[in-house]
C-alpha cells in the first residue's frame, strides 16, 4: 500500500496551524517543542502576530537553526531574522521573535497570557509523569486562549510498514484516538477548556472512520467563568523565569517613531530631488517661468540661502568646483511634495504632520516659515545636464508648480 502523503505529513501539520492562525488571528503565539523552528518560520509572515516565541528543551537544535536563520537569506530559505527589505521598506506590522531553551514541564512567568500555544508532535516524547506536568503548565499556568496539540494516532500504525512498536525511538507512548480523547477531556474538565478533535493524513479509502487520521489533533478553547477549575493562582512574587533566552529580534516597524522619521526623511529628500530636477528641466525648456526658486544672488530668501549653503557645505564646494558649476538653492514647497509623492503623504498622514515631523530633523533644511524644503542645485554645463535629464524618470504624477488651494490646506490641517 502506498502511504506517501502529499504534501508530506509534517507539512500538513504545520499548514493546519497556519490555516488556524489565518482564521483566528492570534497576536501572541508560542510553539512548544519548536525543534528546528520550521513552523515559526511559516508563522512569521502572518501580519496579526506581534509576539512569536519558540521553546525547546534542546537548545543546541534551536541555536543551530537560529544561526542559519541569521546568516542565510535566500528565496528558498526564509529564516526568523529580518532581511534587508524589512529594514529598507518597513511596514506598520510589529513583530518580536524570541527563542528559548526550556522544558514544557517547568513554569515560566513570561509564557502566561498567550493567545495560542502549539505543541506539534511533542507530547509523545514525554514520560507519563511529565505529561501530567505539561497539562498543568500549559492549561493551568500559561492559560492560553487556544491550544493546538498534535500526536501520532497509534491505530494508524497498521498502515505503516516497519513500525512494530512506536514510530520513533524517542516516543514514550503513542495514543489511540480513545486514549487521546480521554486525556483531553480530563484536561478540559480540570482547567476549563473545550476541545475539538481532527487530524491530518487521511487513511486509505474506506478506512478513515475505522482508523482515523495518521496524526490526531486536539484544538482546545478556553471557557469563560473558570472559577470551578484548577487554574493555578500563582502570585507574582513566586514567578520564576527558568527558561534561557537564546535569541530575540524586533522587526523594524513604522510604528516606531524613529524608524518612521528615518523612512520619511529619505522619501522627502528623494521626492524633493526629483521635483527639483523636473522643474529645472521645465524652466530650461521655457515651459515654466514661475519656478519656486531661491537664487544665491540676493532676493527675499537670501538669508536662508546663506544658511543652507553653510549648513550643507555648498559654499566651500562651489569654490572648489570651478567656473562651469554654480550652486543655487531650490525651495520645494511641502504641499507640492505632499501631494506629488504618495509615500510621503501616506507616511506623514497630513501636511501638518509632515511639517511637524521634519521640523527638528537634522538632515532636512526647511525655509524660515517651514513651508518648503530647501535643497542645493548644482548648475552643470549643458552636456552634463542632457545626460541627467535622460536618466530622469520619477514616476511621480505631474507636479504643479503652484501651491494647493486654501481649501485643500484646511483639509490637510483637519487630518492632522
Ligand atoms: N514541533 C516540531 C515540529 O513539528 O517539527 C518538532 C517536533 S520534534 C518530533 C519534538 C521536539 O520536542 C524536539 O525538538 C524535542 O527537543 C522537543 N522536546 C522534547 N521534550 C521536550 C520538553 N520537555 N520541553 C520542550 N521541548 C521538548
Amino acid at each position: 500500500m502506498d502511504l506517501t502523503f502529499s504534501p508530506p505529513l509534517h507539512k500538513q501539520r504545520h499548514q493546519f496551524v497556519v490555516d488556524f492562525v489565518k482564521r483566528n488571528k492570534p497576536k501572541k503565539v508560542v510553539d512548544l517543542g519548536c525543534g528546528e523552528c520550521t513552523l515559526l518560520k511559516m508563522l512569521k509572515f502572518h501580519h496579526e502576530i506581534e509576539l512569536l516565541v519558540g521553546v525547546d528543551v534542546n537548545g543546541a537544535k534551536v541555536k543551530k537553526r537560529m544561526y542559519v536563520c541569521m546568516y542565510v537569506c535566500s528565496r528558498k530559505w526564509h529564516g526568523l531574522a529580518p532581511i534587508s527589505t524589512d529594514y529598507l521598506e518597513p511596514s506598520y506590522d510589529q513583530l518580536c521573535v524570541e527563542l528559548y531553551q526550556g522544558s514544557v514541564t517547568q513554569k515560566d512567568a513570561r509564557f502566561k497570557g498567550f493567545d495560542l500555544v502549539t505543541s506539534i508532535e511533542l507530547i509523545e516524547h514525554l514520560t507519563p509523569a511529565d505529561v501530567e506536568l505539561f497539562s498543568e503548565v500549559v492549561f493551568g499556568y500559561m492559560t492560553p486562549k487556544m491550544v493546538i496539540i498534535s500526536t501520532p494516532n497509534s491505530e494508524f500504525n497498521i498502515f505503516m510498514p516497519g513500525v512494530s512498536c512506536y514510530r520513533h525511538s524517542d516516543h514514550k507512548f503513542e495514543w489511540t484516538r480513545a486514549e487521546f480523547r480521554s486525556w483531553a477531556m480530563k484536561v478540559c474538565l480540570d482547567y476549563g477548556y473545550e476541545v475539538e478533535f481532527t487530524g491530518v493524513g487521511k487513511a486509505p479509502q474506506g478506512q478513515q472512520e475505522a482508523v482515523g487520521f495518521c496524526t490526531q489533533i486536539g484544538v482546545f478553547y478556553q471557557l469563560w467563568g473558570r472559577d470551578c477549575c484548577k487554574t493555578l493562582l500563582v502570585n507574582d512574587a513566586e514567578d520564576l523565569f527558568p527558561y534561557t533566552l537564546l535569541y530575540r529580534v524586533n522587526y523594524p516597524s513604522l510604528c516606531d517613531n524613529n524608524i518612521l522619521r528615518r523612512v520619511l526623511v529619505s522619501e522627502v529628500l528623494y521626492g524633493a530631488e526629483k521635483l527639483k530636477n523636473r522643474w529645472m528641466e521645465e524652466q530650461a525648456d521655457g515651459i515654466c517661468d514661475a519656478v519656486a526658486l531661491c537664487q544665491t544672488e540676493g532676493g527675499a530668501c537670501a538669508e536662508e540661502m546663506k544658511d543652507l549653503m553653510e549648513w550643507s557645505g555648498a559654499s566651500d564646494s562651489a569654490e572648489k568646483q570651478g567656473s562651469c558649476t554654480s550652486c543655487r538653492i531650490v525651495a520645494v514647497p511641502l504641499d507640492v511634495l505632499w501631494s506629488c509623492c504618495p509615500k510621503v503623504s501616506v507616511l506623514s498622514g497630513s501636511l501638518g504632520n509632515l511639517k511637524h515631523l521634519l521640523m527638528d530633523e537634522p538632515n532636512i533644511k526647511l525655509s524660515q516659515d517651514s513651508s518648503a524644503v530647501l535643497i542645493n542645485h548644482w548648475e552643470q554645463d549643458q552636456e552634463e545636464k542632457e545626460d541627467d535629464y535622460n536618466l530622469d524618470d520619477s514616476g511621480y504624477p505631474e507636479a504643479s508648480l503652484h501651491s494647493h488651494s486654501a481649501e485643500q490646506e484646511e483639509d490637510w490641517e483637519e487630518n492632522d
